[in-house]
């Protein structure tokens, strides 16, 4: 590995990071969560483990906005990091060249092995707007514009041969009906309690998880198999095997997908993406579930 420049993404794809870099308590991790090693979690995921390779072998590494990627784990920190500010405006486009400009010369003049660099758009706009609204065409063509000026300045700056550039995104989208008559609603399903439940992972887009508690995991499932005809639930190991859940010990006993359109709601009908500070706390200690509809679901609301 030379060096390596994996940029833009999102946050959903990235939650389970957000579990990796727990170590500091700098972000929560749900406490049903794999705890692997001192540290109460492992890194799995690609970037991280880079990040914790590299300074092992004496290289320097970066990391610019890239969620959770400046926060020291298992006594592991980037060379260099910039944070954003609690109320940073992601979407100026001014500000993603200057970053960009910004990690050529950590390439060039600090002579990083690896950065991680992170845009939050589109994903915000179409959270905010909807996937279908001119608005979000508009950033996506913002988006595709600094790809060009990224690729333009790896030239620029003679990089071309030694940097590889890999480009990550969040998940896709689909526009949801709030109205629906037939909203998939946990809490008005019939002989359903959350009282049978040790954990749960719903309000979270078209995804969700479930831990029962002790002894109550075929009671559950019994009741939520055909409780609602927008809502599939699966016990891990009849998940279909591509997804390779079965043995997979970040992924709960219950498994389960909505329709494209149709949000998972929980406790009660919120909508987390356009709810106020309380509605994302979910949001922030949810994984991303692939699913059926990955890539092409995961939820926006109008
Ligand atoms: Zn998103």
């Amino acid at each position: 590995m030379d060096r390596h420049l994996p940029a833009p993404t999102g946050e959903a794809g990235l939650q389970g990071q957000r579990e990796l870099w727990a170590g500091e308590g700098r972000v929560s991790r749900p406490r049903w969560a794999w705890a692997q090693d001192e540290q109460g979690c492992q890194p799995r995921v690609l970037w991280a483990q880079c990040h914790l390779a590299l300074p092992r072998q004496g290289l320097k590494t970066g990391s610019f906005f890239y969620p959770g990627g400046n926060v020291t784990y298992q006594g592991t920190a980037v060379t260099l990091s910039r944070k954003e500010g609690i109320l940073h405006n992601y979407k100026d486009e001014k500000e993603w060249r200057a970053n960009i400009d910004t990690v050529m010369r950590w390439f060039t003049e600090e002579d990083l092995a690896l950065v991680t660099l992170y845009f939050g758009e589109p994903d915000s706009t179409g959270h905010r707007y909807g996937p279908e609204s001119p608005e979000r065409k508009e950033m996506v063509r913002q988006v595709d514009r600094t790809v060009g000026y990224l690729r333009d300045s790896i030239e620029r700056n003679s990089l071309t041969s030694s940097l590889d550039l890999i480009v990550t995104s969040d998940h896709g989208m689909t526009t949801v009906n709030k109205t629906a008559s037939d909203l998939v609603e946990f809490h008005k399903f019939p002989n359903f309690t959350f009282q049978d439940i040790e954990f749960e992972l719903l309000d979270y887009g078209p995804n969700g998880m479930l831990i029962p508690k002790e002894g109550r995991l075929e009671k559950v499932y019994g009741v939520l198999k055909d409780a609602h005809p927008r809502l599939h639930v699966y016990k891990k190991e009849q998940f279909p095997k591509s997804f390779h859940y079965a043995d997979h010990p970040r992924i709960a006993p219950l498994v389960m997908y909505s329709d494209p359109g149709y949000v998972i709601h929980g406790v009660s009908s919120c909508w987390v993406h356009h709810s106020p500070a309380g509605g994302s706390l979910r949001a922030r200690r949810a994984p991303c579930l692939a699913s059926p509809q990955c890539g092409h679901s995961p939820f926006s609301v109008h």
